[in-house]
């Protein structure tokens, strides 16, 4: 008999409701901090930026919590997504190894951040909001926030960096086909970028002004909410649609893994497919769960676990988290969605705990796994998903070596449809890997010295 390629769920078997894992860890991870104050926030800080429904979300600790039918209906548009065991990159590596991967490529906008842009916009939608206002640097997380306020029929506005906005022509209009406005940051629509725009005419922007201008907007008009792609508690929720469907699917399949990999940016994708795994590790499986980053950008493996701000301008609350500084400025990778300073409190918090791993390599060896992967598989990964497949062929050639089988499972985080210009940048031999010097990150580290400490709860 044929082996089977794809595993997918009936749309009945779509998850109705997300994993909290906040239900199952052994200490909840320390609180956020007022900017101003150093006290810890209440939801009442956090009110004229989001809905409550998200707010109470972000401090929950429901083990499960229900998703709306509304979003259910929404999600079904492309979840479940498929599960595919990659036999033909496990017969390249010629590996023992059983690779499995989910595949989060197949949503509207290609990527897995439309699995809480949906959540999102509804919920803004139900509380009365007209409008988000949000920022987008490659504009993964732009275009799935125009497409979710489009389906809940809401106006969005997005802040997207002015060099994307002048290099990434198709992504700005994307945004606009689902009906976006979209503006260049630093921009004349708020304060801050007129600011900017004063002092330095010819500013490329920041995914830091960028925020600063979308947090602005939100909080000056009562009929805009404040949306964020990553990092938060209730993003990462919303991403375990993720895990949760591939540990029905690996049934299916009639295996489970023994590593688990995903790529880190401020955590979102590997959380999705990491926390329902964590939960079960708690229970006692025997499960490596691995975060990987880039070495231009190594938050876990070479930043410190401290207070900071999630933004440049220091206008977002202090959260204690694995980072490089709020003023450290990544090289330019190709991979814009891990060029985030900090990581998600929770998957810090987790590596603290010691219940995941990290890895960072360089972007060279990144598409090197990812040329094999889309010349075996066929799928074109998008250049952050390629640091998960980097782990997964090495972690497959340790199996070969030491001829054991065991089983890998990673998320394929997006397709890259959108960044042919980095495959040609690889391809034509000009792509570049960037060391990081120690004193580097000293310096980008000094700017935090005196921010509030973080109690080891390890
Ligand atoms: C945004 C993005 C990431 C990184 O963000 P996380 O929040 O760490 O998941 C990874 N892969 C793709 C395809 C993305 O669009």
């Amino acid at each position: 008999m044929a082996e089977q390629t794809k595993f997918l769920l009936d749309e009945s078997r779509l998850p109705e409701a997300w994993y909290n894992i906040m239900a199952d860890l052994p200490a909840p991870p320390p609180p956020p901090l007022h900017p101003g104050t150093g006290q810890p926030i209440g939801p009442a800080d956090l009110a004229p930026l989001f809905p409550m429904s998200l707010i109470m979300q972000e401090v929950s600790g429901e083990r499960f919590i229900a998703i709306p039918e509304e979003v259910r209906a929404a999600y079904r548009l492309w979840r479940p997504t498929p599960l595919y065991r990659a036999h033909r990159l496990e017969q390249a590596l010629d590996t023992p190894a059983r690779i499995f991967y989910k595949y989060e490529g197949v949503s509207p906008a290609g990527s897995h951040k439309p699995n809480t842009a949906v959540p999102q916009a509804y919920y803004n939608k139900a509380e009365g909001v007209k409008r988000i206002a949000t920022e987008t640097g490659a504009g993964q997380w732009g275009s799935s926030i125009a497409f979710a306020a489009k389906l809940f029929d809401l106006e969005c506005k997005v802040y997207m960096v002015r060099i994307s906005y002048d290099q990434k022509p198709y992504r700005r209009a994307m945004m606009q086909t689902w009906g976006a406005s979209v503006v260049a940051s630093p921009s004349e629509d708020t304060q801050i970028g007129r600011k900017i725009r004063a002092e330095q005419p010819d500013s490329l922007g920041s995914l830091g002004i960028a925020i600063s201008e979308a947090v602005e907007d939100a909080a000056t008009r009562d009929d805009t909410k404040y949306a964020l792609g990553s990092v938060l508690n209730h993003v990462l929720l919303h991403q375990t649609v993720i895990g949760l469907e591939a540990i029905d699917q690996l049934d299916m399949a009639g295996a489970y893994p023994d590593v688990v990999i995903g790529c880190t940016g401020g955590g979102s994708n590997f959380g999705g497919i990491a926390l329902p795994f964590v939960r079960e590790k708690l229970a006692g499986k025997n499960i490596r769960i691995i975060a990987v980053e880039p070495a231009a950008c190594p938050t876990l493996t070479r930043g410190v676990y401290a207070y900071d701000f999630g933004d440049t301008g220091g206008l977002a609350p202090l959260m204690p988290m694995h980072t490089l500084g709020h003023n450290f400025m990544p090289a330019g990778i190709h991979s814009g969605g891990l060029r985030y300073h900090g990581m998600s409190p929770l998957v810090s918090h987790l590596y603290n705990l010691k219940l995941i791993e990290a890895q960072a390599h360089t972007q060279r060896a990144c598409f090197e796994a990812g040329l094999q992967f889309a010349q075996t598989e066929g799928i074109i990964p998008a250049p952050e998903a390629t640091h998960a497949i980097r782990a997964t062929v090495d972690e497959a050639l340790r199996c070969k070596e030491e001829g054991t089988a065991r089983t890998i499972l990673f998320n394929l985080s997006g397709h890259g449809h959108f960044d042919m210009a980095a495959w040609d940048s690889y391809l034509s031999g000009e792509m570049v890997d960037y060391e990081l010097p120690d004193a580097e990150i000293q310096r980008a580290l000094s700017d935090i010295a005196l921010l509030p400490k973080v109690p080891v709860t390890a």
